[in-house]
């Protein structure tokens, strides 16, 4: 189900709660929005949508959820710009080329990946999000 987008900086500050099997209705509908508005928006965390839970849908060439997502480890920072459909406007920020990541899938099935580039950024923004960070 594609839900509506929050943009009150109050519900987007508030840091999320782990993600159990209890949000896995909340975890399609994150995908399904983010589908959605795959034109303007290239990841989406819970909040955006309303459900304060640690859980990022990241797009792209493949579209994939991640829950509770963790960085393991991180490589090579630098300085980009950033906008986000919560927010008006673009924001500075600093990334990370690479990072390590660790989180579950839809099943709760355990993953550590590698990530570059731009899905590597997405998820540092996206991350954000579940600490009520606003970039
Ligand atoms: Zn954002």
């Amino acid at each position: 189900m594609v839900r509506a987008i929050i943009r009150d900086p109050i519900l987007l500050s508030m840091k999320a709660a782990e993600a159990t099997d209890q949000d896995l209705s909340d975890a399609r509908d994150l995908m399904d929005t983010l589908k959605a508005n795959a034109e303007v928006c290239i990841g989406m965390a819970g909040n955006m949508i309303g459900v304060n839970k640690r859980m990022i849908a990241v797009g792209g060439m493949v579209r994939f959820l991640m829950l509770n997502p963790r960085i393991r480890a991180k490589r090579s920072p630098y300085h980009t710009v950033e906008s986000c459909l919560s927010l008006e406007g673009e924001r500075e920020a600093i990334r990370y080329q690479e990072i390590e990541v660790e989180y579950q899938d839809m099943h709760f099935q355990k993953h550590r990946q590698t990530f570059h580039g731009l899905t590597a950024q997405i998820i540092q923004h996206e991350m954000d999000h579940l600490d009520g960070i606003l970039i």
